[in-house]
């Protein structure tokens, strides 16, 4: 299982601060912060602690099992950005 972040993402970070995986991305030091639209969980290196859904402000992050159906697609995509 991993956790999903979807499309209403702001792009503020707070998740990664708590992140004790490091399995969130992109960080905002990183090249590709400002294109991407939104972060990404890293489905191989999240340990399903559910840090990052207190945290999240707009209700982005969801369990695997709990991702809206109209947010199907962003499981997809939080692994694909992984395989870049
Ligand atoms: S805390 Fe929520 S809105 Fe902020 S970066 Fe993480 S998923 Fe996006
Ligand atoms: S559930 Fe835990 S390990 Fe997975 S992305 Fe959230 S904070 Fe990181």
């Amino acid at each position: 299982m991993a956790y999903v972040i979807t499309d209403t993402c702001t792009k503020d970070a707070l998740c990664v601060d708590v992140c004790p995986t490091d399995c969130i991305h992109p960080k905002k030091d990183e090249p590709d912060f400002e294109a991407e639209t939104q972060l990404f969980v890293d489905p191989v290196e999240c340990i399903d602690c559910g840090a990052c859904v207190p945290v999240c402000t707009t209700d982005s992050v969801h369990a695997l099992e709990d991702v809206p159906e109209d947010k199907k697609e962003f499981i997809d995509r939080n692994a694909a950005y992984y395989k870049k």
